[in-house]
Parts: C-alpha cells; structure tokens; sequence
C-alpha cells in the first residue's frame, strides 16, 4: 500500500524524538554536560535518541584508538637525566612505510667528529598528505611517534601550518600516556621499562660499570698475614689446605667469564641444531 513506508519512517523519527527527552530524564541531563567522563553515557550502547553536539562549544571525548596526525615523543621536563631528549633515533624506518611519503628526516651530526648521530636534526610531517594510517606509529621500533588525538588543525594557510615541524611534533612522554594510557601500558610490558629502549640499555651498563669498579667482596681480599702464615705453615708440613667457604652470593666466576660461557654453550647448542637439522 502507498504511503506504509513513510509512515514508518515518520514513527521512527518520532520514537527517536520522544527517546531523548527519556534518555534526558534518565541521565539527569549528564549527557550534556562539558566533561570529557560523558563519552560513555553519549556513545554508550544503551543510548537512545537523538543527540546534538554543541560543537565546537562542546566536544565528545574520542576513543583511546582514536588516531589523527602522528606526533614526536620527547622526554618530560622533569626527567632526571634526559629532559627534553627525542625517543627518535632518526632510523628513517617510518618515512620509508609511510604509504604517501609525507615524513622528511634529517639525521643529526656529532659538531666535533661529523660523525652521524642517533637523533633527528630536522623532523617534517606533511598533515595535508598524511592519511592518519598509523603505519609510522606501528612501525617505529623505538615507540618514538604515536598518532594524536588532537583533530582541531584547520588553518587558511597551509605552507606554514600545515607542514608540522620538529618543534611542533614534539610532545612530552607524559601527554602520550595522558591520551592512550593502556596502549602506553602495554608498550611499556613489551618494553620492560617505562624508559627508552637505549636509556634503559645505558643505564644497565652504567650499573654493570660501577659493580665492576667496586671494591671486591671480603672473599677475594688477599688474605690476612696470620692466614698467609697458617697455610705456609700447612704447605710445608705437606697437608692441603681446605678451601676457604665461598662468601655469601659469590659466584665462582667473574661477570666476563660468565658471559664468555653463556656463549659458549648457546654456540654449542647452534652447532647441535645445525648437526640435528642436517642429519634429519
Ligand atoms: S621509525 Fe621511529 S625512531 Fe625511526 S625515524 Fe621514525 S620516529 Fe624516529
Ligand atoms: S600516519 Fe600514515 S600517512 Fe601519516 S605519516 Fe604516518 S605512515 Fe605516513
């Protein structure tokens, strides 16, 4: 019969018309109000309704995977040892994914050696070209460039806006885990450490120097003089003296030659898989 499908199209608009003012009445107008805690009530599946954003007076908090432009993670002010540092190392991996090729990197020289450096002198992302795929994000092996939240980036001149440079990309450790806090986890557990891969790295190699500098422990100290005198003594009487008891925690091998047969045995097991993989 003419005229059934407008008439279900016109009870549908109605419904939908009367539910907003239930789901109004049922959030206690909660829905509308300016805090960013809403998005769950707005968005929610329970909701139901028509919904209006008073854009751009209010915003409807977006979503942790929410992705925009990609920016730069530098270290936090208040760091101890590296404020300010890039996470980027420069390694260009994300310029070479980048599907439209909208990332220029210039990488950074030593002043006094010329010698490349691990940081980027010179950082450009062009946002009208990117596509916000993420690509960069999840290629960087150093979680160095993260996609941003902020969607707001419209202006009337696009040669000097809209080409995003070092300084503008850059945004703090901490604003990163402000915006994704459980991506940030979970890169953090797959890290092992809230730090930087090289900083963590540098760090256990300044803890590995100084426990190598430090005065050995009482159990490799030359010994007193009335011990010396015990074991001549013993010595010349023809008796073996008994190994001294191993200080607590000792270990029979210095660190170096631990490692050395760390090696050793894993090359040992390659060379068994190798001799297995040959003989199967
Ligand atoms: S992949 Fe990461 S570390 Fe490498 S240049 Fe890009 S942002 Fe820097
Ligand atoms: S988000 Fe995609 S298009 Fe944009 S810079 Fe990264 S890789 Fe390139």
């Amino acid at each position: 019969m003419y005229g059934t499908g407008l008439a279900k199209g016109l009870m549908l608009t109605l419904r939908h018309f009367v539910e907003s003012y239930v789901d109004d009445i049922r959030y206690g107008f909660r829905k509308y109000h300016h805090s960013t805690d809403n998005f769950g009530i707005r968005q929610g599946t329970q909701t139901k309704g028509v919904i209006t954003v008073q854009y751009p007076d209010e915003k409807v908090a977006v979503p942790e995977r929410f992705r925009f432009v990609p920016f730069l993670i530098v270290e936090d002010e208040d760091h101890p040892t590296r404020a300010g540092k890039d996470w980027c190392t420069s390694c260009g991996i994300c310029a070479k994914v980048c599907p439209p090729q909208c990332i220029w990197i210039v990488r950074g020289n030593d002043p006094n050696t010329g010698r490349p450096v691990p940081e980027p002198e010179a950082f450009f992302i062009d946002i009208d070209i990117c596509m916000n795929c993420g690509y960069c994000a999840e290629y960087c092996p150093f979680d160095a460039i993260k996609m941003d939240h902020d969607y707001e980036l419209a202006s009337y001149d696009r040669t000097t806006h809209h080409i995003h440079d070092k300084e503008r990309l850059s945004k703090p450790n901490s604003y990163w885990r402000s915006i994704a806090p459980t991506r940030a986890y979970e890169e953090m557990l797959a890290r092992g450490t809230w730090e930087h891969k090289d900083a963590a790295k540098e760090a256990r190699r300044g803890a590995a120097a100084s426990r190598a500098s430090a005065p050995p422990p009482a159990a490799e100290r030359p010994a007193a003089p009335q011990a010396q005198a015990a074991a001549s003594e013993a010595s010349a009487s023809g008796e073996t003296a008994a190994p001294a008891p191993a200080a607590e925690g000792a270990t029979p091998w210095t660190e170096d030659e631990a490692k050395r047969e760390e090696r050793r045995r894993k090359a040992l097991e390659r060379k068994a898989r190798r001799a297995a993989k040959r003989g199967s």
